[in-house]
């Protein structure tokens, strides 16, 4: 795919696409983006950590005005769309989603060309 890659640290690999996020090693906390202290205690390694691909639709809405900057409005003009957070079982992720869905569908991770160029993730819903 071409363009650039919004922020590489947000991926574990791209082909196929994985996103990384860390792991405490004293609590076992899972977040994303990944961070190097751990939200939920204060003595703590965090370790680089793969995610799961699936996951399921925790809950949705519909973005209908446009972002702020750094946001940029496809030339083609702004679309409402879906963004929500995915629960991949350790963590849940705040991400775009490709496509009508309800709570529950089961998702799977895809990457994202956005306007000018760059390349973001977002989650589109699994073929039955
Ligand atoms: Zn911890």
């Amino acid at each position: 795919m071409e363009g650039t890659v919004v922020d590489e640290t947000l991926f574990a690999q791209f082909d196929p696409p994985v996103l990384a996020g860390s792991g405490c090693s004293a609590c076992a906390v899972v977040v994303f983006p990944a961070t190097s202290r751990c939200p939920s205690c204060a003595d703590s390694v965090m370790e680089h950590r793969a995610l799961p691909i699936r996951g399921t639709v925790w809950t949705w809405t519909s973005q209908s005005f446009a972002p702020k900057p750094p946001y940029e409005v496809p030339e083609s003009g702004f679309e409402p769309f879906v963004v929500g957070y995915i629960d991949l079982g350790s963590v849940l992720v705040e991400s775009r989603i490709l496509g009508p869905v309800v709570i529950g569908d089961e998702v799977e991770l895809r990457l994202l060309p956005l306007a000018g160029g760059d390349i973001s993730f977002a989650f589109e819903k699994v073929a039955e």
